[in-house]
C-alpha cells in the first residue's frame, strides 16, 4: 500500500482521481487533511484550524472522541457486517436508544446511510400511509441530494435536477427577517405563514396532500428558528388534514439545538422524524427515520416496500449506541444549551453591535447565523442570493479572513454560520469569536448604509 506521509502525494492523487461533490472538478483544491481532535483539525504543514462548521455541520462530538473510536473499534473486532434482515444486538440497541430520546410515540426506527435516504423512506411511507401523493415542502430548505430528496429542496442545488420528481408542492415558512408575509414582528409571521399554508392546502386539495415536510429549525439555508407556536400550528393543520408532518432534523437533531431533538424545544410531536449527521457525527455513515406508532402499522401486515443493503449496519449502529451515551454521560445537550445562551449568543451580539455589516444574528444551542449586510435599514445582503464568482467576493474575502487566522468557518451566500462541535469549551468559542471580529472589518467595507 502506498504510504501517504505527505501532502503533495494526497493532493496529486486527489486531483488525478477523486470527482468531488458540488464542484467543478477543475477550479478546485482541495486542502489535504492530516489530522483532527477535538474542536480542531490540522493540514500537513501542521496548520490548525478551530472548526466552526463541524465539516458539514455534522461532527456534534468534535473529532475522534476516544470512547466513540473504541466503540468503532471493539464493534469491528465483534461484528462488521451482517443483512439488514437478520436481528443483531447494536442495531436493536440503536434503535432502543433513538426510540426512548424520540417524543411521543415514535417507537420505530428505520436505518439509512444518511439523510437524503432518510427523507425518501419518509415521503414513501407518507405516501403509502395516507394513499396520497402530493408533498408540501419549503424554499429555502435542504433536504438532501438523491432524486425524491433533491426534488424537496427549496434552494438552488434542486435546479439541474429539475424537472424532478412529480406531486412536490412549494410554500414559504417563516423567517421574520426577511418576511414573505409582510410581517412586522414574529408573532404575525407566525400567524401569516400557518394561514398561508393552510391556503395552499385548501388549493391543492387537503385529501391530495400526504406530507408536510420542514425542518424543524431550517439550517444551511439560514438557521431559520421558527417563532413559538409555528411548529405546534403545523401539527394542527396536519391533524386537521390527515396529513403526515415529517420534521427534517438530520442537521437540526442529536445536540444541535440544544435538545435531543430540535422538536423538542416547543414540545411538538411530528409523526416521522428524519435524522443522520448528529446521531454518531458521521463516524460511520448512518441516518435513519423514526416513525410513529399509526405509521408503522401500516406497514404490520403489509410489507414496507423500501430497503438498503447497509441499513442499520453494525459499524454505525454500535457508535450511534456509544455517542448516544457518551452524550448523556457528558451531559452534552445540556452543554450544547448552555454554551449557545451564556457564550455563542451573548459573544454574536458584542460583535453586531461593533460591526455594521452584522443585519442579524440568530440561532440557539450551536447553530447560529450571522447575516452580513451593505445597508441595515433596507437590509440589502452583503452578496446578491446565490452569488458566484466575483459577485461572491465579499463573502469570500470574509472567510479568507477568518481561515488566515485559524478558524475554519461555514457559509452561505450572505451569512457566516457559526455551527461548531456541541462540545465546544467556552474558550475555544471566544477564540472563534476573535477572529470573526477581525473578519467582519472586511465585511464592514463593504457597507454603504
Ligand atoms: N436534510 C438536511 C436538513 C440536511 O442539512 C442534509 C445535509 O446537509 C440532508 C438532509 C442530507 O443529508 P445527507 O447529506 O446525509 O444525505
Amino acid at each position: 500500500m502506498t504510504e501517504y506521509t505527505d501532502e503533495a502525494r494526497v493532493r496529486a492523487d486527489d486531483r488525478a482521481h477523486v470527482f468531488h461533490s458540488w464542484s467543478a472538478q477543475a477550479l478546485i483544491d482541495p486542502m489535504p487533511i492530516a489530522g483532527a481532535s477535538g474542536s480542531y483539525f490540522w493540514d500537513y504543514a501542521g496548520n490548525r484550524y478551530l472548526d466552526f462548521s463541524s465539516q458539514l455541520v455534522n461532527v456534534n462530538i468534535g473529532y475522534q472522541h476516544p470512547k466513540l473510536v473504541a466503540a468503532i473499534q471493539e464493534q469491528a473486532a465483534k461484528l462488521c457486517t451482517v443483512a439488514p434482515s437478520f436481528a443483531n444486538d447494536a442495531r436493536s440497541e440503536a434503535a432502543r436508544l433513538i426510540a426512548e430520546l424520540a417524543p411521543g410515540e415514535l417507537n420505530h426506527v428505520f436505518f439509512t446511510n444518511g439523510g437524503a435516504e432518510a427523507n425518501e423512506n419518509a415521503v414513501r411511507m407518507a405516501r403509502l400511509h395516507t394513499g396520497r401523493h402530493k408533498v408540501l415542502a419549503a424554499y429555502r430548505s435542504y433536504h438532501g441530494a438523491t432524486a425524491g430528496a433533491i426534488a424537496l429542496t427549496g434552494d438552488p442545488r434542486r435546479w439541474p435536477s429539475e424537472p424532478g420528481s412529480p406531486g412536490i408542492v412549494r410554500y414559504w415558512g417563516p423567517y421574520p427577517y426577511r418576511s414573505a408575509f409582510h410581517a412586522t414582528d414574529e408573532a404575525e409571521e407566525c400567524e401569516r405563514a400557518l394561514a398561508h399554508l393552510r391556503d395552499i392546502i385548501t388549493f391543492e386539495g387537503p385529501k391530495t396532500v400526504a406530507a408536510i415536510v420542514l425542518e424543524t429549525v431550517v439550517g444551511t439555508n439560514g438557521i431559520l428558528v421558527p417563532p413559538d407556536g409555528y411548529l405546534a400550528g403545523v401539527r394542527e393543520i396536519c391533524d386537521e388534514y390527515g396529513i403526515v408532518m415529517i420534521a427534517d432534523e438530520v442537521m437540526a437533531g442529536f445536540g444541535r439545538c440544544g435538545e435531543w431533538f430540535a422538536v423538542d424545544r416547543w414540545g411538538v410531536t411530528p409523526d416521522l422524524i428524519t435524522f443522520a449527521k448528529g446521531v454518531n457525527s458521521g463516524y460511520v455513515p448512518l441516518g435513519g427515520v423514526i416513525i410513529s406508532r399509526a405509521i408503522a402499522e401500516t406497514f404490520a401486515h403489509s410489507p414496507f416496500p423500501g430497503g438498503l443493503t447497509y441499513s442499520g449496519h453494525p459499524l454505525a449502529c454500535a457508535s450511534a449506541v456509544a455517542s448516544i451515551n457518551i452524550f448523556k454521560e457528558e451531559g452534552i445537550v445540556e452543554h450544547a444549551r448552555a454554551i449557545g445562551e451564556d457564550v455563542i449568543g451573548p459573544g454574536l451580539r458584542a460583535l453586531a453591535d461593533r460591526h455594521p455589516s452584522v443585519g442579524e444574528v440568530r440561532g440557539l444551542g450551536v447553530f447560529w447565523a450571522v447575516e452580513l449586510v451593505r445597508d441595515r435599514s433596507t437590509r440589502a445582503p452583503l452578496v446578491p442570493y446565490n452569488a458566484a464568482g466575483s459577485d461572491a467576493k465579499p463573502m469570500n474575502e470574509v472567510m479568507a479572513a477568518c481561515k488566515a487566522q485559524g478558524l475554519w468557518p461555514f457559509t452561505h451566500f450572505n451569512r457566516v454560520h457559526v455551527v461548531p462541535p456541541c462540545t465546544i469549551s467556552a474558550e475555544e468559542v471566544k477564540e472563534g469569536l476573535a477572529a470573526l471580529d477581525q473578519a467582519l472589518e472586511v465585511a464592514d467595507r463593504y457597507y454603504v448604509g
